[in-house]
């Protein structure tokens, strides 16, 4: 596996392998890899010929300082997933080669960075959109791969790629889950074993989401799902919310619109996001 830490070094060598006709596969990540992030090289794999996964700890995104600094960062290991993976590029900047001092420019994401994790998280999808932005602009990949487990973040992703007319497709890879159902995620080395089974509630409270779906109105779907989350003590529940795929809009009633549950909690100290596909 090539590593590279400058945009320069790694665009170069990039457009060399074009004119041999490589297609290019992009796994963006924050490190600290798991079979989630795993899945999306996998995908890669299979769809082009030469893959690249960045591991950046972006800090525009982190809106806790707090979060930013206990971010897991285990690049020894990492490195040796990725060489198990057949990754065939590691893109490794530090912060200075991505951003410029004082940089602080937004686009407009339509309102999709103000609901959802974005009202929780304020500036949050505008540093996704900064970092990835980037990534596409020094890797230029024919595909790029994320998953469904940020849901919210591949439609801010879409909508950067429809306003910049971005020519890479995107790929959207589906929830990994621990045995137990957990969503796979960086952050639940935090959990104690207590606060794991705790945060379990969350892709139950989904199943049940998807069970009772079909046979009741929406606002009955919702009213049964938090009473029950809330019954177990320690879990927080920040949101759950069925809404349009696209939009990502809250939806009152069933009128045929594809739809996705999404749910946020913090179990102890640790928020926990995952969703589920209705119809
Ligand atoms: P992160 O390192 O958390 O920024 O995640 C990098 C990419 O991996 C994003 O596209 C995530 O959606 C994806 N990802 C994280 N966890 C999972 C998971 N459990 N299943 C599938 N993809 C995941």
């Amino acid at each position: 596996m090539k590593i590279f830490t400058t945009r320069v070094a790694l665009s170069g060598y990039l457009s060399e392998q074009k004119i041999n006709g490589k297609s290019i596969g992009l796994v963006p990540t924050m490190g600290a890899l798991h079979a989630g992030h795993l899945s999306l090289i996998s995908e890669a794999r299979r769809a082009c010929d030469l893959v690249v996964c960045s591991i950046f700890v972006n800090p525009t995104q982190f809106n806790d300082p707090n979060d930013l600094a206990k971010y897991p960062r285990p690049l020894n290991a990492d490195i040796e997933k990725l060489q198990e993976a057949v990754c065939d590029i590691l893109f490794m900047p530090e912060v200075a080669e991505m951003y410029i001092e004082g940089e602080s420019w937004h686009i407009n994401l339509n309102g999709l960075d103000n609901i959802l994790e974005g009202k929780i998280r304020p500036g949050h999808y505008q540093g996704v959109t900064q970092i990835v932005k980037k990534l596409f602009d020094t890797v230029m990949p024919d595909k790029a791969f994320f998953g469904q487990k940020d849901y919210q973040q591949v439609k801010v992703i879409t909508e950067l790629v429809r306003q910049y007319e971005i020519p890479v497709q995107l790929v959207m890879c589906p929830i990994i889950r621990e045995d137990d159902g957990l969503a796979m995620s960086s952050r639940n080395v935090h959990l104690s074993a207590d606060e794991h089974q705790r945060a379990l509630v969350l892709s139950r409270a989904l199943k049940l989401a998807g069970d009772i779906f079909p046979n009741k109105p929406i606002a009955e779907v919702k009213e049964e799902v938090k009473r029950f989350v809330n019954q177990i003590p320690g879990v927080d529940l920040e949101y759950f919310e069925i809404c349009d795929q696209q939009t990502l809009q809250p939806v009152a009633a069933k009128d045929g619109t594809p739809l996705v549950a999404l749910i946020a909690a913090k179990v102890g100290q640790i928020r926990l996001i995952d969703n589920i596909i209705l119809q």
